[in-house]
């Protein structure tokens, strides 16, 4: 593994933003990463490099914040109480501009996706047009009530899997993300390979890892083999690829933080860490994320801060042309270091060796 470490003093630290090259919105409410110390748009330039959209590839779409857990990594702030929901006149919208815009790749995330009583159809009518599905299942939501034919719904429709399992031992992923998660997620995993998930190549299922603290995670490909020994001898589980994903500072993460004492010092220790080579793979780069009423934003994260694409005014999918995206400019703020530190993160993984 090669990973360029630039380590900050503080007497190195910028004092001025970056000219032009992204725009670094104030978030208010939301972000709970401490404003003061280097700037990503100024480390990006101290470094020669700029963050703009390539030609989308990608659609990811949230499509709500209702989840039947409520783990204190998550992002989303999902949970069962959570009321936003996509609906399905927002859905036949985006379907018509996929349709026109030649998407080939849609990335569904939530809260849990599956929830959402449109779910199937959605995915249908994408499947009807050619389009690659991936879906990000927490598993449990394999045995919800009036979900018992998921498991084989999703086999019999080749939809890629990314689950996640944020360790291969009980305390670790019940203290993540609740008791009883870990057996439950034991159970789904050998109910989906049952059904060829991890053994058939159309049958992609990719586990995802994300530290229980404020550490980044350990190198990927060893902790793959970890989780390949681990969940094989024990369980007989297998599964296609780890995905290891570093812990972005912001809402329930960052609350949990800032409640611990540990803010600051996460935020540094992603700022020191911080790796160039990770920034030409960068997620925001490749896909165009939105949010449950359509909305376009530059990654997930922005979108749960409420950063709107490019920083400009809101906007909706159905008011932007694809042609129109590539080369335009990435809003960015210091979560931002979440993503380029180590070997980096992004919903693939890590994004260089
Ligand atoms: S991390 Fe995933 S499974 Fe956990 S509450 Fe958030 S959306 Fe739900
Ligand atoms: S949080 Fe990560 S993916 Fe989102 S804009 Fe920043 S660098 Fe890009």
């Amino acid at each position: 593994m090669s990973i360029t470490e630039i380590h900050l003093e503080n007497d190195q630290l910028p004092t001025q933003s970056a000219p032009d090259v992204n725009s670094t919105y104030q978030v208010e409410d939301h972000v709970m990463v401490p404003q003061n110390g280097p700037q990503f748009d100024q480390i990006l330039h101290d470094n020669k490099l700029s963050l703009r959209h390539a030609q989308p590839n990608e659609l990811q779409i949230n499509l709500g914040k209702l989840c039947n857990l409520a783990c204190h990594h998550c992002h989303v702030d999902a949970g069962p109480k959570r009321t936003e929901i996509m609906t399905w006149e927002t859905m036949e919208k985006i379907l018509d501009w996929a349709r026109k815009s030649n998407i080939s790749k849609v990335d569904l995330t939530g809260g849990a996706p599956e929830m959402n009583p449109h779910f199937k159809p959605f995915c249908h009518a994408l499947l009807g047009m050619g389009v690659e599905i991936t879906s990000r299942c927490n598993i449990t939501v394999l045995f919800e009530p009036d979900q018992t034919d998921l498991a084989q719904w999703y086999a019999d429709n080749k939809v890629r899997l990314v689950c996640s399992l944020p360790c291969y031992t009980e305390d670790n992923v019940d203290a993540q993300r609740g008791k009883g998660v870990f057996d439950k997620s034991i159970a789904g995993l050998q109910l989906l390979n049952k059904l060829g998930y991890g053994h058939k190549p159309e049958l992609s299922l990719d586990l995802v890892y994300n530290p229980g603290g404020a550490f980044l995670p350990p190198p990927q490909e060893s902790l793959e083999q970890d989780y390949r020994t681990m969940l094989g001898d024990n369980f007989g589980i297998t599964f296609s690829n780890l995905l290891a994903i570093t812990n972005i500072p912001i809402n329930r993460f960052a609350h949990a933080l800032t409640r611990d004492g540990e803010i600051e010092e996460y935020q540094n220790l992603l700022v020191r860490n911080f790796n160039a080579s990770t920034v030409d793979q960068l997620m925001c780069r490749h896909l165009i994320n939105l949010d449950w009423e359509g909305r376009v934003f530059d990654c997930d994260f922005n979108q749960m801060l409420e950063i709107p694409m490019s920083g400009e005014a809101e906007r909706y999918l159905w008011d932007i042309e694809i042609g129109s995206v590539a080369g335009q400019a990435i809003a960015t703020n210091r979560h931002c270091f979440g993503c380029t530190a180590g070997a980096g993160s992004s919903c693939g993984g890590v994004l260089s060796d």
